[in-house]
């Protein structure tokens, strides 16, 4: 069965493929299906709100199940920014590289113990009749003092959970102790659930 994945993030889609093909679900973007989803604005204030957005217009526009990801980068000394903005943090314009920068620059005067950040992934599933599928993952790590290791993408490089980054854990590891891990686990019980009605 196919479902319409609404990411252009290779490393997303990796990542919700990976996780979704033991269920049998081929998970396909539009460009694969020769089509183009139009951009759609992130005008939720929840990962949750902009995960449903996202997923409901693929959905609308293709027909097919679509499952969209939002994610972010949760700070506590920043009063949990970059959150929904993560993508965007430091405004256009700015690469992966830049926006860690920017958050080391943020938290310089913050001391060790008060680092502590999570990433959060909220997973939706629209269907062609409207049902909705929905659930949220979340890893707990802190922020280090300058980049380290160079799998994953994003704020990977410095986000320590334990003793290394995110960036640093091979994919199967990363994927087991991720929030888009976590969500896409609860996912796919949701979805078996859902499958067996
Ligand atoms: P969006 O979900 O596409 O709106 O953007 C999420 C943003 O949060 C990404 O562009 C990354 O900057 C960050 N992010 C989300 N998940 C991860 C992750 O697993 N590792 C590192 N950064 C992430």
């Amino acid at each position: 069965m196919k479902y319409i994945i609404a990411t252009h993030n290779a490393h997303k889609l990796q990542e919700i493929s990976r996780i979704l093909e033991p269920l049998g679900i081929e998970a396909v973007t539009d460009r694969q299906l020769g089509m183009e989803l139009p951009e759609v604005e992130e005008t939720g204030t929840t990962f949750a709100e902009n995960a449903y957005i996202k997923a409901e217009a693929a959905c609308r526009f293709s027909g097919l199940p679509a499952i969209a990801d939002d994610s972010g980068l949760v700070v506590d000394a920043l009063g949990g920014r970059p959150g929904v903005y993560s993508a965007r943090y430091g405004g256009e314009g700015l690469d992966d590289n830049d926006r860690n920068n920017l958050l080391l620059q943020e938290l310089r005067d913050v001391p060790a113990g008060q680092r502590q950040a999570r990433f959060v992934s909220a997973v939706c599933c629209v269907f062609p009749n409207g049902d909705t599928l929905a659930t949220e993952g979340t890893v707990e790590g802190e922020i280090g003092y300058a980049a380290a290791g160079k799998n994953g993408f994003g704020y990977d490089p410095l986000f320590y959970v334990g003793e290394r980054t995110t960036a640093e854990m091979s994919a199967a590891e990363k994927d087991a102790i991720s929030h888009r891990g976590r969500a896409l686990e609860a996912f796919s019980v949701k979805l078996q659930e859902y499958l067996k009605k």
